[in-house]
């Protein structure tokens, strides 16, 4: 695995600058010191201990030009010279783009023989001397995708080499991605293994599984799905960049692997939320949620007080009621509480991206076996919360709350099974039970005739669910003791009508009836756009 340090982009400039080829300047869309990313923009930091790479000028040096003469061009009839050493089994593509010996992210090559990545490939620069010291031949330009072969210096436009181009950076035309939800496609891996493009495992590299549930949850979210797919986001910032490529890498029909690797993604992250999110300690689901898609929507230039400023709002974001009273007790004349109806109530209407949705506190019951039973409830009993009738006490307000039209396209639910106090985090294993089809919003949103038939239901379809599992730490151990959190996700096949659930490396099929079973913590549904009721089965 290549090293997690990474250097500066600040100190990009200066190695920039004494660049004089025109293919390996920085690619439109490279980070800039100045953007608006650029989290610490410390001066000294612009120096920098890398050579300068000098590309085409390959300034006289009388010793490496006598050890390997540059060429143009292949000679006649050599234009294939050294494919046949490129191993495909070696690369992958999937870990940051750092020089193995600079670690730079500056102008990378990937040598096609053995997948390690080396900068430059000038007279002086890494992947030139990797050349002449272990005879590999083949390098993979990393933002431009041309292929050289070095020391020579020849740029190969081989069509035997398209396959490497499209597993390094993905592209795929409307009509392709149209096509994902409708036909059932089925892929090879190099090694001959069966998979399904879009139902992919993800490394787990240490303990990144609460941020792989996410991403694939989100890459199955079709809108969201098909912005990211189809979208030049070549100006926009990194944390935009390396999510669409790996949208884009879920879901390739021609992939050399049946799994992808979100460490690119994963240092972004942790660069950009200052290490809150790391792929070497757990966190929550839900909590990097809502990190990751504020902080996309404003890395797509969403606007902090215009809603609706991006995709992610658009597909999101909806209303909420909430009315407050504030309750007012006195004792009366024999010394009774009387609460004061008549206080006034004050309405907000707040915008939200997810909502909470509460368990109740789970009794700890006992059957005559002296097992604890799991209590279960339905999913609309905790929804009732958004009923607008039941008022909910805190501290000395009562709040009702209920949502308002028009309802986004996909409703987040993020079901509150954890609480910490103060000195422990406790988790409530109460099952909901849910179809994963017919879920009618309606009850829950304020009648408007302006957008929706007062009485007629709102048809909502599950879409993804992310699920808890609490691992023992070891064999002996008793309920709530070193526990471990462990996340899976379950997603539906558009294609087959099928669902698949993924947990790290594993891909497994799934029934919908069997999707309750688990501890649900994080729901997407989807807004079915006929409105008409479907079938259960
Ligand atoms: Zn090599």
């Amino acid at each position: 695995m290549p090293s997690l340090k990474r250097k500066d982009r600040s100190a990009e400039s200066t190695t920039i600058s004494s660049l004089s080829s025109e293919e390996d300047q920085r690619q439109p869309g490279t980070p800039t010191p100045n953007s608006e990313y650029e989290l610490e923009p410390s001066p000294k930091r612009m120096k920098t201990d890398q050579p300068p790479q000098d590309e085409e000028s390959e300034e006289e040096d009388r010793e490496v030009n006598t050890r390997a003469p540059r060429q143009e061009a292949p000679l006649e009839g050599y234009d294939d010279l050294y494919l046949d050493t490129v191993d495909r089994n070696v690369l992958d593509f999937d870990f940051e783009k750092l020089c193995s010996i600079s670690l730079s992210n500056i102008n990378v090559y990937a040598c096609l023989v053995c997948g390690k990545y080396f900068q430059g490939r000038g007279p002086k620069s890494h992947a030139y001397f990797h050349a002449l010291e272990v005879n590999h031949h083949v390098y993979i330009n990393m933002q431009t995708q041309k292929v050289y072969v070095l020391p020579e210096g020849y740029e190969v436009k081989s069509k035997s080499l398209d396959d490497i181009k499209f597993v390094s950076d993905p592209r795929y035309t409307k009509e392709q991605v149209m096509a994902l939800d409708r036909q059932e496609v089925t892929a090879w891996t190099l090694s001959g293994k069966k998979y399904i493009p879009g139902f992919i495992g993800m490394n787990n590299i240490k303990d990144n599984d609460y941020f792989n549930v996410v991403v694939q949850a989100l890459s199955h979210i079709p809108p969201l799905r098909n912005y990211f797919m189809l979208e030049d986001f070549s100006a926009k910032p990194e944390l935009v960049k390396r999510f669409s490529i790996l949208v884009r890498k879920i879901w390739n029909p021609r992939a050399f692997k049946s799994h992808v690797s979100p460490h690119e993604l994963l240092q972004e992250i942790s660069l950009r939320s200052n290490k809150k999110f790391t792929l070497t300690a757990q966190s929550d689901p839900v909590e990097f949620l809502s990190w990751f898609l504020n902080n996309l929507h404003l890395a797509l230039g969403g606007s902090k007080t215009k809603p609706g400023s991006s995709i992610i709002q658009q597909v999101f974001q909806g209303k909420l009621k909430v009315e407050s009273q504030a309750i007012t007790a006195k004792a009366d004349a024999g010394d009774r509480l009387r609460f004061e109806e008549a206080a006034e109530v004050k309405v907000d209407v707040n915008r939200f991206l997810m909502l909470t949705l509460d368990l109740p506190p789970a009794p700890l019951f006992q059957d005559e076996l002296e097992k604890n039973i799991i209590p279960q409830i339905p999913l609309t009993n905790i929804l009732a919360k958004y009923d607008g009738l039941r008022a909910q006490e805190q501290l000395n307000t009562r709040k009702r709350y209920r949502l308002l039209h028009p309802l986004p396209p996909y409703l987040l639910f993020h079901i509150k099974r954890f609480s910490k106090n103060k000195f422990v985090s406790e988790r409530n294993p109460t099952i909901v039970t849910f179809d994963a089809r017919n879920l009618d919003m309606a009850p829950y949103v304020e009648p408007n005739p302006q957008y929706h038939r007062p009485g007629e239901p709102i048809w909502y379809d599950l879409v993804a669910n992310i699920v808890h599992e609490a691992v023992r730490g070891r064999e002996d151990s008793v309920e709530g003791e070193e526990e471990k959190h462990a996340w899976k996700v379950q997603m539906r096949d558009r294609s087959r009508e099928e669902w698949v659930q993924t947990q790290d490396l594993f891909v497994e099929k799934t029934q919908k009836e069997l999707l309750y079973l688990g501890e649900s913590y994080l729901q997407v549904w989807e807004r079915r756009r006929d409105g008409k009721k479907k079938s259960t089965r």
